[in-house]
């Protein structure tokens, strides 16, 4: 679904990723760790085309995209959730999901079968429908967040800390929504500290320095 071979990204002369390769097959759950500095923001950016200056193979679906602007990868299903989240604060919930809604022409669901079904992930959404997104606290605007990328009907999610930040009986929301997310076959590369997800991935990736350590 997903290859990246000899993946090297630079921030002017520092250099961040070194010759990265790793693999999303079908409907799989991958978890990037590795320390703060690491570069795991670096290389989901690289992803999805909103890193620095990056050079290397990456395969989506048999095509390389590597050459793609970002919103070309989008709309190919590739679904990225930044770690600051990026919501339009000054509108509302249901403004910021329906903002999404038209952006991926290939989605096979409806715009509304999408809301209908974030709505059923998200139930704590349903109760916030027109409150401003300045107005949530940060575990919301995370699901909110995560919500907005579905509404584009993504094949594959990319995740930068998804539970960073957020309360506990959040975190615990969030990380069943991913879970659900997987059974119904949505592929995942997350970049993530800590277990929650790891325990339950087909794979965990480790980036030391920006280089690959190894796969298990
Ligand atoms: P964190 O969990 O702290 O976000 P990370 O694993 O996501 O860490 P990156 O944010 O990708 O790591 O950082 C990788 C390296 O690139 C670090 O050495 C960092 O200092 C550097 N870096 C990140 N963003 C920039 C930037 N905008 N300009 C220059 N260097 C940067």
């Amino acid at each position: 679904m997903l290859a990246v071979e000899g993946l090297n990204a630079w921030y002017g002369q520092a250099q961040a990723l070194f010759d990265v390769r790793l693999s999303v097959g079908e409907g799989e759950l991958v978890v990037i760790q590795g320390l703060n500095g690491a570069g795991k923001s670096t290389l989901l950016q690289s992803l999805i085309g909103i890193g620095p200056r990056a050079h290397g193979r990456i395969t989506w679906q048999n095509a390389p995209i590597q050459t793609w602007p970002a919103h070309r990868r989008a709309q190919a299903g590739l679904g990225f959730v930044a770690e600051d989240r990026r919501l339009f604060t000054g509108l509302s919930v249901k403004e910021n999901l329906w903002i999404a809604a038209h952006s991926r022409t290939k989605a096979q669901t409806t715009p509304a079968q999408r809301f209908e079904h974030v709505m059923a992930l998200f139930p704590q959404l349903q109760t916030m429908l027109h409150r401003p997104a300045s107005q949530m606290s940060g575990g919301e605007q995370q699901m909110l967040a995560l919500a907005r990328t579905l509404m584009t009907g993504p094949r594959l999610l990319l995740l930068d800390e998804p539970c960073e930040g957020i309360a506990p009986v959040l975190v615990a929301a969030m990380r069943d929504a991913l879970l659900q997310l997987a059974r119904e076959g949505v592929a995942m590369l997350v970049a993530q500290q800590n277990n929650i997800l790891a325990q339950h991935a087909q794979r965990v990736l480790v980036l030391t320095s920006g280089r690959m350590d190894l796969a298990a």
